[in-house]
């Protein structure tokens, strides 16, 4: 019977060196691999040029490497690029490339499908597959790159959790990829370019706080009033805003970093001067900066973008409050890379 081999990837680099001492080689040799396999994205063992050809076969005889491969790519008018990236078992993810004048920004997934079931969401209709490894997130950001460099002549400059998924049901392997992405034996980004945006796990907020992470937190907040953010956000009634706010307050005080909300404002659901005021007195307890974002709508709207009078009173409410207060207007709206929108619609 045909044992199956280990993806090579989910070996740290120690457990790398100690099974080359385990096979009468060199640890260092060990180091050569990780090398190949992370900073230089090998794809292959053969791709190991410095590695003789029977240490090529050996690690072939026992691993493989399970890369990510982009199946489509589709480019928007206004420069957004998304992937189709299909995993070594064969299921779809999505992740996007967003530039800007002054940035480009990869938005990556962290699950196939989502764990939640936030009712504005398209990911959402789709059921919880499985988890990414932190390689299959890694090599997402890796492509975007590529594609950055490639496509508008530099590097990515930020990345943001925020594709398929909610990042903190991964905790782990997001944690893990985000340590191969800022370490200089991965692509050595800043930490400080990386935000993990969440819809609110109160008991993983406060243990990113004790980790003492160095990436920024987003919360998709969406309401700041029970009954209505259960209605739209149903994990809310076991997660409510009294335990995450407790949570934030939690992380400011670990980590004395701004927190950034994420926040839609639908018509007839939350564009009401009630919602706006529960708003501020949700986030004034540290510094906080409210990204207030376009809505792409999934089908025929039961969820549409509330009026433009709605969006300035938010503006305003928040800004006389010392609240920094952002209008995303979405990005790649014609091949369906918008917030919210990402769902394997191919
Ligand atoms: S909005 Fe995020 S957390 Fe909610 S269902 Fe969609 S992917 Fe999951």
């Amino acid at each position: 019977m045909e044992t199956k081999k280990k993806d090579i990837r989910a070996l740290t680099k120690d457990q790398l060196r100690n099974f080359f001492v385990e096979q009468g080689d060199k640890a260092f040799r060990g180091n050569q691999v990780y090398e190949w396999l992370w900073q230089k994205s090998a794809h292959s063992f053969d791709a190991m040029t410095n590695v003789s050809k029977e240490t090529r076969q050996m690690l072939e005889d026992h691993f493989v490497i399970n890369h990510i491969r982009v199946d489509q790519m589709q480019r928007s008018s206004d420069g957004t690029i998304k992937n189709a990236v299909r995993l070594h078992d064969g299921l779809v993810v999505e992740s996007v490339l967003i530039p800007t004048e002054t940035r480009t920004t990869a938005c990556v997934s962290s699950q196939v499908g989502c764990s939640l079931d936030c009712r504005f969401c398209a990911t959402a209709r789709m059921k919880r597959m499985r988890n990414l490894n932190a390689d299959e997130i890694y090599d997402q950001v890796v492509a975007i790159d590529n594609e950055s460099r490639l496509y508008h002549d530099r590097p990515l400059s930020n990345i943001v959790f925020m594709g398929m998924g909610e990042p903190l049901m991964n905790y782990n392997n997001v944690l893990k990829a985000i340590e191969m992405i800022t370490s200089p034996e991965g692509l050595g980004m800043s930490p400080k370019r990386i935000t993990v945006s969440t819809s609110g796990v109160p008991k993983m907020i406060k243990k990113m706080a004790d980790e003492e992470v160095k990436f920024g937190l987003a919360v998709s907040l969406h309401s700041a009033i029970d009954e209505v953010r259960t209605s739209i956000m149903p994990f809310n009634a076991n997660f409510p805003l009294k335990d995450l706010r407790e949570a934030l307050e939690y992380w400011y005080s670990k980590t004395k970093n701004r927190i950034t909300y994420e926040y839609v404002v639908w018509k007839g659901i939350n564009d009401t001067q009630e919602a706006v005021d529960a708003l501020v007195k949700f986030c004034k307890f540290a510094p906080s900066k409210v990204n207030l974002i376009e809505y792409n709508p999934i089908d025929d709207g039961e969820f549409q973008q509330a009026s433009d009078a709605a969006v300035s009173m938010y503006q305003n409410t928040l800004e006389r409050n010392g609240i920094t207060v952002t209008v995303r207007r979405s990005r790649g709206k014609d091949i369906d890379a918008a917030c919210g929108q990402l769902a394997n619609k191919q």
